[in-house]
């Protein structure tokens, strides 16, 4: 387990090397700030989890026998929780890198965005954690035909955010819809919401709600790449004010295929 650990861990760091590199070329002609943002949003965002799991792993090893099973269990969940934040953190940089270029290729298939949706809460297993999250899905839904697993990652950084972003043990609603040509996706919070005024905003490099407390682990860069990714496929993204109480409402859309999906259909295609 810890020969697996350590792997994972320098694959994904060779990685992240790679696409910092890359991304540092990009960012030549751009000004230091943006920079230096980037390099510490880079360096925090990898060692917070590195930690997590060489501290867990360390305790595996060391503390093997003096363990419980469940305390064992409990490190080994552990690592596979950071080891998941830190691959959606890679992925997110290389799609950043990606779009930055404009050479985001897209890979469509027909897919079931409940199935997409079930692969994210899958994947954020742990965060979700003492969040209800309720999935409500008309009739009518027609299939997608996107790209699984950009899509897929547009997902996980939504539900990301609705966890980060609000209370453990509030509500995370999730409707699924289609209006005339539109494939309509609404993913509400009951959290700290955003100020009207950033409600734009947030969708650039970078940027976090000021006010905000940021002990919420972030880069500024998910709802980017999620608008990113969207528009790429010819939706979009926007945050709206939520119709009553408090927390967050975000709206994706996505264009209705012309053509008829298939019956059957696998997501992995
Ligand atoms: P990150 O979460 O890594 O900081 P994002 O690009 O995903 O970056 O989000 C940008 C900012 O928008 C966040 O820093 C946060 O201030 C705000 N935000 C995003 N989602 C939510 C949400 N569900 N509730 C409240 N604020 C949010």
């Amino acid at each position: 387990l810890l020969d697996a650990v350590s792997d994972q861990a320098a694959v994904a760091l060779e990685r992240v090397v790679l696409s910092a590199r890359i991304e540092d070329q990009r960012v030549e002609h751009q000004s230091d700030a943006l920079r230096s943002a980037l390099l510490s949003s880079v360096s925090h965002d990898l060692r917070t989890p590195l930690s997590s799991i060489l501290g867990a792993a360390t305790s595996l090893q060391t503390q093997h026998d003096r363990l419980s099973d469940d305390g064992r269990a409990e490190l080994v969940d552990m690592i596979v929780e950071e080891a998941e934040r830190l691959n959606r953190f890679v992925q997110n940089l290389l799609d950043m890198t990606r779009l930055g270029h404009g050479r985001l290729e897209l890979r469509r298939h027909w897919c079931d965005l409940r199935e997409l949706l079930g692969r994210a809460q899958r994947r954020l297993q742990r965060s979700l954690l003492g969040r209800t999250v309720s999935i409500d899905v008309s009739a009518d839904m027609p299939m997608a035909f996107v790209d699984p697993m950009l899509i897929e990652q547009v997902l996980v950084n939504l539900l990301d955010n609705a966890c980060k972003y609000s209370p453990s043990g509030s509500a995370v609603d999730i409707a699924l819809a289609v209006h005339d040509d539109v494939l309509q996706l609404q993913i509400r919070d009951r959290g700290s919401g955003i100020p009207a005024t950033d409600r734009e905003r947030i969708f650039d490099m970078f940027f976090r709600v000021r006010s905000q407390d940021h002990a919420a682990p972030g880069t500024g860069l998910g709802l980017a790449i999620c608008r990113g990714i969207l528009r790429a496929h010819g939706g979009d993204i926007e945050a709206q004010a939520p119709l009553q109480g408090s927390g967050s409402v975000f709206l994706m859309s996505l264009p209705k295929a012309h053509r008829a999906a298939p019956t059957i259909c696998d997501p992995r295609d």
